[in-house]
């Protein structure tokens, strides 16, 4: 076993997160689809997506290493908004909250000299950058053209698509 017990154990939480994130990310394109707002819901379908194969990664790490697989007991995510901000405004937190527990286990990984496990998390130190910056963006357009204009929300993802 290339992995300790404690870096295991916090890598299934982790994969637990991941998993949250891909559910929580569904409910919200769901109701981005019911405001007829079609490229957000797009974007949270496929954000939902990727947060599956994030918990792959990691799923496939652990069984690299051969540690221990415990997908843990998920909570039914949040499936009620009164508005385009507020869900917006989730996602953003929950990236920052997602970017601590990288953050969390390449220290870690550090403190235990696990260099494998260091090499395989810079990824994810990466992508949660890339992640923060989306939810963050989108939450300014949003908040700057109001629950009122929210459609023009579709008009920034189309001007954004490709980059
Ligand atoms: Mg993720």
């Amino acid at each position: 076993m290339l992995i300790s017990p404690e870096l295991n154990a916090a890598m299934n939480a982790e994969i637990g997160r991941e998993l949250q994130s891909s559910h929580q990310y569904l409910n919200m394109a769901a109701y981005f689809d019911d405001r007829a707002l079609k490229l957000l819901a797009k974007l949270f379908f496929q954000q939902a997506d990727e947060e599956r194969d994030h918990a792959m990664k990691f799923i496939h790490y652990l069984t690299q290493v051969d540690g221990k697989v415990g997908v843990p007991a998920l909570e039914a995510p949040k499936a009620d908004f009164q508005t385009v901000e507020e869900a917006i405004r989730l996602a953003r937190d929950w990236e920052l909250d997602i970017t601590g527990h990288i953050n969390d286990l390449m220290n870690l990984a550090i403190e235990q000299k696990d260099h494998a496990a260091q090499d395989f998390l810079r990824w994810f130190v990466t992508e949660q950058v890339e992640e923060v910056k989306t939810m963050t963006d989108l939450l300014k357009i949003v908040t700057a053209v109001g629950e009122r204009n929210v459609i023009m929300v579709e008009a920034y993802l189309v001007h954004n698509e490709g980059g």
